[in-house]
């Protein structure tokens, strides 16, 4: 039986190519990972808002399976159902343009009776080609999702002719693939909630050590070699055992001492934040050298950095308060007012606590957030 889909499908169109800039930014950091990822939240928080049909329509008018799966992708998430037309006749052309699989998801979180029937059509012929090892899973899986969702029974019509279509394929299990499909739908959903909800930042004070917090990751006020010292820096190495001392020295080897107001990130190791984010504050000299600009940009940096890692939470200590002897009252003014103007031009970041020591710098922090405006909530 020759595919009946053959001129259902005037895609791929290959001149409208992508510049290199776009595939950067729309098709690299996507078409390999799930949007779900941690990374390609942190992506898609910065690009949401730019996401929209006529671009998703594009990178689906392409020949190129990349740029194709990560429209599929950005249509599931923003609910383009305009795209399930085009969506469904790439799916259908399976035997030209493969990568089905976001198509499936894609048509299954329309969950409209067009693409419910273009999951039907995809199935009614690609389970009679047992030589095409396409993602006839996948559509299993989304039709079974979509009965499970709707109180519907489409895939029972199938169950027959997949029995028959895996007899030779090992490994091809329905109930994966039913899973499978189930947790990215859930992903997605709650990835474009979260996305679409108005975004508030929680600011808050804990008076305690940085290194127990429940947080995405934390700040070091680290010296320019990643060598560990004194202060947080020695508690959070010691903390977070070797694991993180290693990747610091393996960043050390590559690009040299760290500069003051610059940031990196390794692993958080043992700590219970993933990540570790190590800044090197100014030294202290009367703050006439460019002082509160450095550590302005420790802030920036290291917030930039837990932004575009996906991260959702950092604890921030008194950078430099400590032996670089910056004073605490004016280094907590430049924290809160640097968190404070990331916070609102950058949107999604669910929280950034304060993390001091002493009562001092705590009501220090307590004034400084008072006098700027901030409803910051002390926390446990
Ligand atoms: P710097 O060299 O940048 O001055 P320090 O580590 O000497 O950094 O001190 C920075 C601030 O961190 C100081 O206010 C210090 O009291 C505080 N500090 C030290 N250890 C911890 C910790 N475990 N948790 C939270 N804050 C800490």
């Amino acid at each position: 039986m020759t595919n009946p889909f053959h001129d259902r499908l005037v895609v791929p169109q290959i001149d409208d190519n992508l510049t290199q800039e776009e595939i950067a930014r729309w098709v690299k950091p996507f078409y390999m990972s799930r949007p779900s990822d941690a990374k390609s939240i942190g992506g898609l928080r910065i690009l949401y808002s730019d996401i929209d049909e006529g671009l998703a329509h594009r990178l689906l008018s392409l020949q190129n399976w990349r740029p194709r799966v990560a429209g599929a992708y950005f249509a599931a998430i923003k609910n383009l159902v305009g795209l399930q037309d085009q969506i469904g006749k790439l799916l259908l052309r399976s035997d030209l343009v493969y990568a089905g699989a976001t198509y499936c998801l894609a048509l299954a979180s329309f969950n409209t009776p067009a693409s419910r029937q273009t999951l039907r059509d995809y199935l009614d012929y690609y389970l009679t080609t047992p030589d095409n090892w396409y993602d006839q899973g996948e559509a299993m899986g989304a039709l079974t999702y979509l009965d499970g969702l709707n109180g519907t029974q489409d895939a029972a019509d199938y169950l027959e002719r997949w029995q028959a279509f895996v007899a030779n394929k090992p490994g091809w299990n329905l109930g994966d693939f039913v899973a499978d499909v189930t947790q990215t739908m859930n992903d997605i959903n709650s990835l474009g909630d979260k996305l679409s909800r108005p975004p508030v930042t929680q600011l808050s004070l804990l008076q305690g050590d940085i290194t127990r917090q429940t947080v995405d990751a934390l700040v070091n006020a680290a010296n320019p070699t990643l060598s560990g010292g004194g202060g947080v820096d020695a508690a959070i190495h010691r903390a977070g055992g070797s694991k993180i001392l290693m990747e610091c020295q393996q960043i050390l080897n590559e690009r040299g001492p760290l500069e003051p107001g610059q940031a990196v990130s390794t692993t958080g190791g043992k700590l219970k934040a993933r990540r570790v984010i190590h800044t090197v504050g100014p030294v202290w000299q009367g703050g006439q050298q460019g002082e509160p600009e450095l550590l302005a940009s420790c802030y920036q940096k290291s917030l930039w950095t837990a932004y575009s890692e996906g991260l959702s939470s950092l604890a921030f200590p008194c950078i430099s308060a400590g032996a670089y002897g910056y004073p605490a009252k004016l280094a907590a003014e430049v924290a809160v007012r640097n968190v404070r103007t990331f916070v609102r031009e950058h949107p999604g970041l669910d929280e950034v606590r304060f993390v001091v020591f002493g009562d001092r710098h705590y009501q220090l922090y307590q004034q400084v957030l008072q006098d700027q405006g901030e409803n910051a909530l002390p926390c446990e």
